[in-house]
Protein backbone atom coordinates (compact mmCIF):
# COMPACT_ATOMS: atom_id res chain seq x y z
CA UNK A 1 0.00 0.00 0.00
CA UNK A 2 1.34 3.31 -1.06
CA UNK A 3 0.98 5.83 1.64
CA UNK A 4 3.16 9.00 0.44
CA UNK A 5 3.15 10.94 -3.44
CA UNK A 6 5.57 12.77 -4.66
CA UNK A 7 4.28 16.05 -5.77
CA UNK A 8 6.17 16.59 -8.63
CA UNK A 9 6.59 13.20 -10.66
CA UNK A 10 3.54 11.19 -9.00
CA UNK A 11 5.82 8.32 -7.38
CA UNK A 12 4.35 6.67 -4.63
CA UNK A 13 6.15 5.43 -1.45
CA UNK A 14 4.85 3.60 1.21
CA UNK A 15 5.62 5.03 4.61
CA UNK A 16 8.62 2.27 4.99
CA UNK A 17 10.38 3.32 1.54
CA UNK A 18 9.18 7.50 2.20
CA UNK A 19 11.62 6.92 5.80
CA UNK A 20 14.74 5.96 4.03
CA UNK A 21 14.13 8.77 1.47
CA UNK A 22 17.38 10.30 1.22
CA UNK A 23 17.31 13.71 3.29
CA UNK A 24 18.41 16.99 3.45
CA UNK A 25 18.08 19.99 6.07
CA UNK A 26 14.26 21.91 5.64
CA UNK A 27 16.05 24.96 6.97
CA UNK A 28 19.79 25.53 4.91
CA UNK A 29 21.38 27.71 7.19
CA UNK A 30 20.50 25.78 10.74
CA UNK A 31 23.68 25.11 11.82
CA UNK A 32 22.67 22.05 14.02
CA UNK A 33 19.01 20.82 11.96
CA UNK A 34 18.32 18.50 14.90
CA UNK A 35 17.09 21.48 17.57
CA UNK A 36 16.40 23.75 14.22
CA UNK A 37 13.69 22.92 11.54
CA UNK A 38 14.78 19.52 10.93
CA UNK A 39 15.03 17.25 7.73
CA UNK A 40 12.88 16.44 5.04
CA UNK A 41 12.72 13.63 2.14
CA UNK A 42 13.72 14.08 -0.97
CA UNK A 43 12.04 12.17 -4.33
CA UNK A 44 14.33 9.91 -5.51
CA UNK A 45 13.18 10.59 -8.79
CA UNK A 46 12.92 14.20 -9.49
CA UNK A 47 14.15 15.71 -6.75
CA UNK A 48 10.94 16.80 -5.42
CA UNK A 49 11.54 18.36 -1.24
CA UNK A 50 8.89 16.88 0.74
CA UNK A 51 7.13 19.41 2.45
CA UNK A 52 8.94 22.09 1.27
CA UNK A 53 7.89 21.94 -2.38
CA UNK A 54 4.08 21.13 -2.23
CA UNK A 55 0.71 22.70 -4.06
CA UNK A 56 -1.07 24.71 -2.56
CA UNK A 57 -3.25 27.30 -2.65
CA UNK A 58 -3.74 30.26 0.02
CA UNK A 59 -5.93 33.41 0.18
CA UNK A 60 -6.99 35.64 2.78
CA UNK A 61 -10.53 36.87 2.61
CA UNK A 62 -12.53 39.22 4.65
CA UNK A 63 -16.25 38.13 5.84
CA UNK A 64 -19.19 39.70 7.33
CA UNK A 65 -20.60 37.87 10.65
CA UNK A 66 -23.27 39.35 12.70
CA UNK A 67 -21.42 37.53 16.03
CA UNK A 68 -18.02 39.07 15.59
CA UNK A 69 -18.44 41.70 13.00
CA UNK A 70 -15.78 41.80 10.10
CA UNK A 71 -12.87 39.22 10.70
CA UNK A 72 -10.49 37.94 8.16
CA UNK A 73 -10.23 34.30 6.84
CA UNK A 74 -7.46 32.25 5.60
CA UNK A 75 -8.69 29.27 2.69
CA UNK A 76 -5.84 27.36 2.50
CA UNK A 77 -6.18 24.30 0.14
CA UNK A 78 -2.53 21.81 0.46
CA UNK A 79 -1.01 19.12 -1.22
CA UNK A 80 -0.68 16.55 1.73
CA UNK A 81 1.55 14.43 0.45
CA UNK A 82 0.38 11.47 2.94
CA UNK A 83 -2.86 9.88 1.62
CA UNK A 84 -5.73 10.69 4.07
CA UNK A 85 -8.13 8.64 2.91
CA UNK A 86 -7.30 5.54 4.92
CA UNK A 87 -7.62 2.73 2.93
CA UNK A 88 -10.54 4.47 1.48
CA UNK A 89 -10.52 6.58 -1.96
CA UNK A 90 -7.32 7.99 -1.67
CA UNK A 91 -7.80 11.49 -0.61
CA UNK A 92 -4.17 13.64 -1.48
CA UNK A 93 -5.70 17.33 -0.87
CA UNK A 94 -7.31 19.50 2.20
CA UNK A 95 -8.98 22.27 2.53
CA UNK A 96 -8.43 24.00 5.62
CA UNK A 97 -9.70 27.77 6.82
CA UNK A 98 -7.90 29.41 9.64
CA UNK A 99 -9.60 32.69 11.10
CA UNK A 100 -7.36 35.35 12.26
CA UNK A 101 -9.43 35.15 15.89
CA UNK A 102 -8.32 32.10 17.18
CA UNK A 103 -10.62 31.14 19.34
CA UNK A 104 -12.71 30.21 16.64
CA UNK A 105 -12.71 26.21 15.94
CA UNK A 106 -12.83 25.80 12.21
CA UNK A 107 -14.68 22.60 10.50
CA UNK A 108 -14.85 24.04 7.13
CA UNK A 109 -12.63 22.02 5.31
CA UNK A 110 -12.82 19.69 2.53
CA UNK A 111 -10.70 16.37 0.87
CA UNK A 112 -9.79 15.38 -2.48
CA UNK A 113 -8.30 12.96 -4.65
CA UNK A 114 -7.29 14.91 -7.20
CA UNK A 115 -5.94 18.76 -7.93
CA UNK A 116 -8.81 19.49 -10.22
CA UNK A 117 -11.42 18.87 -7.27
CA UNK A 118 -9.13 20.91 -4.98
CA UNK A 119 -9.19 23.67 -6.56
CA UNK A 120 -12.81 23.45 -7.40
CA UNK A 121 -13.83 22.28 -3.37
CA UNK A 122 -11.26 25.75 -2.91
CA UNK A 123 -13.85 28.14 -5.06
CA UNK A 124 -16.43 27.10 -3.50
CA UNK A 125 -15.45 27.18 -0.23
CA UNK A 126 -14.50 30.57 -0.27
CA UNK A 127 -17.51 31.24 -2.42
CA UNK A 128 -19.70 30.10 0.50
CA UNK A 129 -18.16 32.13 3.16
CA UNK A 130 -17.38 35.37 0.82
CA UNK A 131 -21.72 34.99 -0.12
CA UNK A 132 -22.75 34.30 3.80
CA UNK A 133 -23.34 30.57 3.72
CA UNK A 134 -22.21 30.08 6.91
CA UNK A 135 -22.66 29.98 10.80
CA UNK A 136 -20.66 30.89 13.89
CA UNK A 137 -22.12 28.99 17.01
CA UNK A 138 -21.07 29.65 20.34
CA UNK A 139 -19.93 25.80 21.66
CA UNK A 140 -17.51 26.70 24.47
CA UNK A 141 -17.60 28.68 27.61
CA UNK A 142 -15.26 29.39 30.36
CA UNK A 143 -16.61 29.25 34.34
CA UNK A 144 -14.89 32.11 36.34
CA UNK A 145 -15.94 32.27 40.33
CA UNK A 146 -16.24 35.40 42.45
CA UNK A 147 -14.45 34.06 45.58
CA UNK A 148 -12.19 35.55 47.78
CA UNK A 149 -8.64 35.61 46.96
CA UNK A 150 -7.41 32.66 48.93
CA UNK A 151 -9.48 30.30 47.10
CA UNK A 152 -8.70 31.98 43.43
CA UNK A 153 -6.93 29.24 40.93
CA UNK A 154 -3.15 30.50 40.88
CA UNK A 155 -1.30 31.63 37.78
CA UNK A 156 0.13 28.96 36.31
CA UNK A 157 3.77 28.83 36.61
CA UNK A 158 5.86 30.09 33.88
CA UNK A 159 8.43 27.48 32.96
CA UNK A 160 12.11 28.55 32.35
CA UNK A 161 14.57 27.02 29.44
CA UNK A 162 17.77 25.97 31.25
ZN1 LIG B 1 9.26 12.68 -7.76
Amino acid sequence: MSDWKCGKCGREYASSEHINLPKIQVNPDDIDPRRGAGYTSVCEDCGYVFHKDKWSIRETLTIETKELGSINIDVSTVFLELDHGFGGTPLWYETMCFPEKGSINCDGFGRYTTQEEAEKGHEEIKNALLNGKFTIEATEYSLYVQSSEKTQTPAPEVKTDE
